[in-house]
């Protein structure tokens, strides 16, 4: 096992597995192209983060629990619409990406990645809980199963094999409206690569060789981390959370959202 905590990551430094051919955004190879490069994740920051600011502010403008959480699905939507666009100028910035694109190997129902310990902002996993709530199929799962697997080192969660508690028996996404950005930028080419990296985590035959599509997850990191200044402009808790953790600790007291909203350290952050 190499150094790479294996996690659907808003952290560059978080990427388990090897990048596909390097394209759009990450091709910025050149000085003046990284340069461009890096101007423009700082302005993507920066946009996420007056938008969130604006949004929490409404948040805690209002007195009902609802409104805090429709304010907070606000933030929630914006910052998605923000990074499909982004993601699909990508796609479409040459031939080489293009191609790149039709070859995503990500459908619904291929799930392997869904093992990964995946880190959210505390908005998303407030957000991925507020759905849950509305099936109770849902939320007994996260309370049957979210205590095996919440705060595992990632990759002993990876090697675990234990799904995410939001995974359904179809294999899909039971939160996909909502689900974190993490999950969204987590793109491969090699649904078989990512399954034989499932299948051989922490066994002597592991193979972590999956071609992960780079950009999308620099754009989601960028927005991310303009959510997170925005929380702490705010003066709210601002760290990122391990999912499963989250929706545990949400499940046990449902007091949790309109603490953090007043300011309070409500949860566990993941390093
Ligand atoms: S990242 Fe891999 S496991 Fe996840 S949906 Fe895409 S191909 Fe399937
Ligand atoms: S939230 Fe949904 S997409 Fe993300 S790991 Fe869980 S089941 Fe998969």
């Amino acid at each position: 096992m190499g150094q790479a905590k294996l996690r659907k990551s808003a952290k560059e430094s978080g990427r388990p597995w090897a990048p596909a051919m390097p394209v759009a955004v990450s091709s910025a190879t050149g000085t003046n192209e990284q340069v461009r490069l890096m101007e423009h994740l700082g302005k993507l920051s920066k946009l996420a983060e007056e938008n969130t600011r604006a949004a929490l502010q409404a948040a805690r403008g209002t007195n009902s629990e609802d409104n805090r959480l429709d304010a907070l699905h606000t933030i929630l939507q914006g910052a998605m619409a923000l990074m499909e666009r982004e993601v699909e100028s990508g796609y479409a910035q040459s031939p080489t990406s293009q191609n790149l694109k039709s070859q995503i190997a990500c459908r619904k129902g291929c799930a392997f990645c869904c093992h990964l310990a995946v880190e959210a902002s505390i908005i998303e996993a407030i957000l991925v809980w507020r759905r849950a709530t509305q099936r109770e199929d849902l939320t007994m799962a996260i309370r049957a199963h979210a205590h095996r697997s919440a705060n595992v080192d990632p990759d002993k969660r990876w090697a675990m094999r234990q799904p995410c508690p939001m995974l359904g028996a179809d294999g899909a996404c039971q939160v996909y409206e909502d689900r974190p950005g993490s999950c969204r930028a987590f793109v491969s080419v090699d649904a078989k690569a990512c399954e034989r990296s499932l299948m051989t985590a922490g066994t002597d035959k592991e193979d972590l060789n999956v071609p992960i599509v780079p950009f999308p997850r620099q754009i989601e990191t960028a927005i991310s981390i303009g959510v997170r200044r925005a929380c702490a402009a705010e003066n709210l808790q601002s760290c990122n959370v391990e999912l499963t953790a989250a929706l545990h600790l949400l499940a046990n007291d449902p007091t949790a959202p309109g603490r953090w909203l007043a300011g309070e350290t409500v949860f566990h952050p993941y390093p």
